[in-house]
């Protein structure tokens, strides 16, 4: 853990902190959005590697679709194939209905 200074206010903070207890500026958007990216990534790589096992449905909250592709082995290939694609053109939707894209 270190010290930072807001960006804002200049108010000494830990770089721990979500936001500033001065100002209450917000650094919670910066570090959501370095998740995101992230996100699509890793559902890449799963979905490439483990997409007949539904292990990218399960990481993106969709848990029913990852048990359906599961017990199907991934539509037997297809739906995984199809998810893949689906991630790598920005198109797919994680469990909360937002778009898994590489920003
Ligand atoms: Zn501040």
């Amino acid at each position: 853990m270190a010290l930072i200074y807001c960006k804002e206010c200049g108010h000494q903070i830990s770089d721990q902190a979500f936001s500033c207890p001065n100002c209450g500026y917000s650094y919670r958007s910066e570090a959501s959005s370095c998740g995101t990216n992230d996100e699509w990534l890793v559902t890449l790589l799963l979905c490439f590697f483990l997409g007949t096992l539904g292990i990218h449905s399960f990481y993106s909250g969709k848990t029913a679709i990852g048990v359906a592709q599961l017990l199907t082995f991934g539509g037997c290939g297809v739906w995984a194939l199809v998810d893949f694609i689906l991630i790598v053109c920005g198109k797919y939707r994680n469990g909360e209905g937002q778009y898994v894209r590489n920003r």
